[in-house]
């Protein structure tokens, strides 16, 4: 059995996480093609391979079978780590992307090129039964750009640069063999072999 429910309501993540898995011969679906519904968990670890375990948790104590959840966040060396494992609530829950950009290119305005490095973190944690655990990390350094640039990816992609581009105008293969959340499924994928799926 190599299939495995992804525990996130972020339809951005289900497609990169399906797009990094399926080629290592796994498939991913959500909840709800399971017919079951994940409602929203408390995030109040505070690290991200805490919150990937309540997230996992809470989707294994409703689905019986193995899954897969991730936590990541933006940490700016400039802001001291930074908004880190609160990135998605950065400048408020309710607030888009637009203006949590905005805000973070605010809080740098001061900053010069080579102070800007950041990096993403990807926690990813996976059940697959009562006793068996699996949790990864995997990270993409790069920089805060000065401004947004690009129509792809998601969240803070407009503005994290590896190599002076951003992810957003990266092509999808081109940020999975980057990013830290490919960083991390392929992590996974390696200590997934240790186990008969
Ligand atoms: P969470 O892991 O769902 O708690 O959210 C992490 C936050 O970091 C969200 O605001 C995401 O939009 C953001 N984030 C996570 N991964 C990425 C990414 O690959 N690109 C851009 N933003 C990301």
């Amino acid at each position: 059995m190599k299939e495995f429910i992804i525990a996130t309501n972020n339809s951005h993540k289900v497609v990169e996480i399906e797009r990094i898995l399926s080629p290592l011969g796994y498939t991913a679906v959500t909840a709800g093609e399971r017919g079951i519904r994940l409602g929203d968990v408390v995030e109040d670890g505070d690290t991200f391979a805490a919150n990937a375990y309540l997230k996992a948790k809470h989707a294994y104590d409703l689905c019986r079978c193995p899954v897969i959840a991730d936590d990541s966040g933006l940490c700016v060396d400039a802001l001291g780590g930074r908004p880190g494992v609160y990135s998605a609530r950065y400048g408020g829950e309710d607030t888009g992307f637009r203006e949590k950009i905005a805000m973070l290119l605010g809080e740098l305005s001061d900053v010069p090129e080579a102070a800007r490095t950041a990096h993403f973190t990807c926690a990813v944690c996976c059940i697959l039964d009562e006793n068996t655990v699996i949790e990864v990390e995997g990270r993409c350094e790069g920089a805060i750009a000065f401004a947004p640039c690009g129509e792809g990816g998601f969240g803070y992609d407009p503005i994290f640069t590896v190599d002076g581009r951003s992810f957003a105008s990266l092509s999808s293969e081109e940020k999975d063999r980057y990013s830290h959340r490919g960083d991390a499924l392929r992590k996974l994928r390696d200590e997934l072999m240790k186990y008969p799926l």
